[in-house]
């Protein structure tokens, strides 16, 4: 793979568009990271917290921090004091322990919803009506220390184009519904992310803010 070629393919792809580009870069070296960090990337998404962590203390400190996989309580910690971005939230107890330790850490982190748009079962991610439910939890008012930017969604993982489209499509009817509702002050939905190296093109027409890109930047995974 030429990372450099196409780090530079994305950026003049998404130039046009409101959308960014996080590029993922799990299960990969720390120095494929750094030929992306050189072509001018800065925002990387993982998936485990370790690998985060150790990656983390080797690129520079512009780097910001995607966690786009499923996240567990008890490893909230270790990422954060620098995390960026948490694309992966789907219960009010996530939310709490992600409030407690950036409050420990005084700061405020920015956590995306995951909703989940996918015909394929999988206990990651809310419907329409866990989502409400959350945003008007009573206690959410009070988690200083979180914001909730926005909602992010995998689409069925499937060659029907029309399905995938629809999925993003009804993604972002929700996303453009919570955004119009009056949620509390640490609730602000600016960013939607959706789209992989397989359907980022239709997610981008949908309205996607956030495209998550491992490898059509990367290689394949094994
Ligand atoms: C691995 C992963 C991606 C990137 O997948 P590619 O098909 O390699 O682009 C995007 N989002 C999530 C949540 C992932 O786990």
């Amino acid at each position: 793979m030429d990372i450099k070629n196409n780090i530079t393919n994305f950026s003049k792809e998404l130039s046009k568009s409101d959308c960014k580009l996080v590029a993922v870069s799990k299960t990969k070296p720390i120095i494929l990271l750094k030929e992306a960090y050189d072509a001018g990337q800065r925002i990387f998404g993982e998936n485990k917290v370790q690998e985060m962590t150790e990656k983390h203390s080797e690129l520079p400190d512009d780097v910001l921090w995607h966690m786009i996989g499923h996240l567990q309580r008890n490893k909230v910690k270790y990422i954060a004091p620098f995390v960026n971005l948490i694309h992966s939230v789907d219960s009010k107890r996530l939310l709490e322990e992600i409030n407690k330790q950036a409050f420990k850490n005084d700061r405020i982190i920015n956590v995306l919803l995951q909703m989940h748009i996918a015909e394929e079962e999988t206990k990651f991610g809310l419907d329409k009506a866990e989502l409400l439910e959350l945003l008007y939890d009573i206690d959410l008012p009070e988690m200083k220390n979180i914001k909730i930017v926005g909602l992010m969604g995998m689409a069925t993982f499937t060659d029907d184009q029309d399905q995938i489209r629809n999925e993003f499509r009804n993604l972002k009817i929700i996303f453009d519904e919570v955004a119009n509702e009056d949620t509390p002050e640490n609730v602000e939905m600016i960013e939607l992310s959706m789209g992989m190296s397989g359907d980022y093109q239709i997610a981008i027409e949908e309205g996607s803010t956030l495209i998550r890109v491992g490898s059509a930047i990367f290689g394949s995974r094994n």
